[in-house]
């Protein structure tokens, strides 16, 4: 099963226990408005390079169309628009007045040059300038993205658009970005796994926590949990892993990372394979790296009493189901990981009402959005005794097909 059945399986268990009909669940699926574009530049050799581009509007009934913009080889029109979808439920998980969207170029950034990025970056603004704005739809970066590429996003709308800082989020601090963005994500986990803690009883301190993926979401969900006193005993990234059983010191082996280019060889710690930090001894396990790493057969060997999807999709629904009958605990993406568009949230509103939010600010409503959110998921799945994924895609598909209904059509 790929990830587009994933979502739609998801999506229909949210469905029936909703009790929708069959148009109104052919309603909210059909995206709004899915564009494919040609992005044609010349490579620095002067040679011609054509690439695709997508930007799919998934839904608009709770407000601006928000989501970011992935390169990457494989992207293409059935992901994108998965993930667009997914970016309708997550905003209304965490009751952010968006809607989603998602957009992708399919190219390996990592082959292309500085100059040559900007272009594609400069190329695919000049095709999708029409059906982006800050009141209409908001992209910000992805995987393979950053605040870089989102500078030139934006410099390439304002030539056609005048200033309009809100049209994109994940901007560089210097360019009207916000603080506290690029920790977002990984705070946003941090605070959900000990919410999750707190609800089921256990302590947070002292817990072992394994980290999959050691990038943006994985480095600050493990910085910050470690801050909050669990010991982090098992970290890995793509080319393997690291354990200690007395915890990892997280900014060391930060440190050692970004020297090395990779957590393998930290210094007193052993090493691990990817496959064994899924399956290894810890009480919370995160996967913050790909989707699809949880397989049904990996399920089964997991120890871990919680799991903490940081990751888009890293569960599989087979997978979901053997977890679910052996009782670990999974709070899914749509909450976990929504730490990152609250605060593309605030830097928007921050840009509107050309006001600046310090970074105690933005990490206090921050803690109050995404406790606010896990608070009502977990309420949720106690009283229809569903899981916390079912819990949060009824919360999500229930205010967007709410918004739509009193919205008229
Ligand atoms: P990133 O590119 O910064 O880091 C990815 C990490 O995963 C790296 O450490 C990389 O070495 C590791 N990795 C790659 N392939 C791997 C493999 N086969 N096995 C183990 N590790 C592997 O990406 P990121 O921004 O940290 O995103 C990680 C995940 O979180 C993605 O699924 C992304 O969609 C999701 N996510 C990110 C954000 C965000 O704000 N960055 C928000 C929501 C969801």
């Amino acid at each position: 099963m790929n990830s587009i059945d994933a979502a739609r399986q998801y999506f229909e268990t949210a469905a029936d226990q909703l009790g929708l009909s069959r148009a109104v669940r052919t309603l909210l699926l059909t995206p709004q408005r899915e564009v494919k574009v040609q992005i044609a530049i010349p490579r620095d050799n002067g040679e011609i390079a054509t690439f695709v581009g997508y930007r799919v509007q998934h839904d608009r009934s709770r407000g601006p169309m928000k989501g970011g913009l992935r390169y990457h080889p494989e992207v293409d029109g059935d992901e994108v628009t998965t993930l667009a979808q997914l970016m309708t439920w997550k905003t209304a998980v965490v009751d952010l007045p968006y809607g989603g969207a998602k957009g992708g170029i399919g190219v390996d950034p990592k082959s292309l040059s500085p100059a040559e990025l900007e272009r594609v970056t400069r190329c695919f603004i000049d095709q999708i300038h029409e059906m982006i704005g800050p009141n209409l739809d908001i992209p910000a970066p992805d995987m393979g993205t950053n605040a870089q590429v989102m500078a030139w996003a934006v410099n390439q709308y304002e030539k056609y658009h005048g200033f309009s800082p809100a049209v994109i989020t994940g901007k560089p601090l210097e360019l009207h970005g916000s603080a506290g963005r690029e920790e977002a994500t990984g705070r946003g986990v941090a605070i959900i796994t000990r919410a999750t803690c707190d609800a089921l009883g256990r302590s947070l301190s002292g817990a072992r926590v394994g980290v999959q993926g050691f990038g943006n979401v994985g480095l600050h969900t493990a910085l910050f949990l470690a801050e909050m006193g669990a010991r982090v005993t098992a970290v890995s990234d793509v080319t393997g892993g690291v354990w200690h059983p007395a915890g990892l010191d997280v900014a060391e082996l930060s440190q050692w990372a970004r020297q090395s280019g990779s957590v393998v060889g930290f210094a007193g710690a052993s090493p691990l394979t990817n496959q064994e930090l899924l399956t290894s001894d810890v009480d919370v396990l995160i996967p913050a790296a790909l989707g699809g790493v949880l397989t049904p057969a990996i399920a089964g060997d997991v120890r871990a009493g919680i799991v903490i999807e940081a990751a888009n999709a890293p569960t599989l629904p087979e997978a979901d189901e053997v977890l679910h009958q052996r009782g670990v605990v999974v709070v899914p993406d749509i909450l976990a990981n929504a730490g990152g568009v609250t605060v593309s949230y605030f830097e928007w509103v921050q840009n509107l009402q050309q006001f600046r939010w310090d970074l105690t600010r933005i990490r206090a409503e921050l803690e109050r959005i995404m406790t606010r959110a896990f608070d009502e998921v977990w309420a949720l799945a106690q009283s229809k005794q569903v899981s916390l994924r079912t819990a949060a895609y009824m919360i999500g598909i229930g205010r967007v097909a709410k918004a739509t209904q009193l919205a008229g059509y």
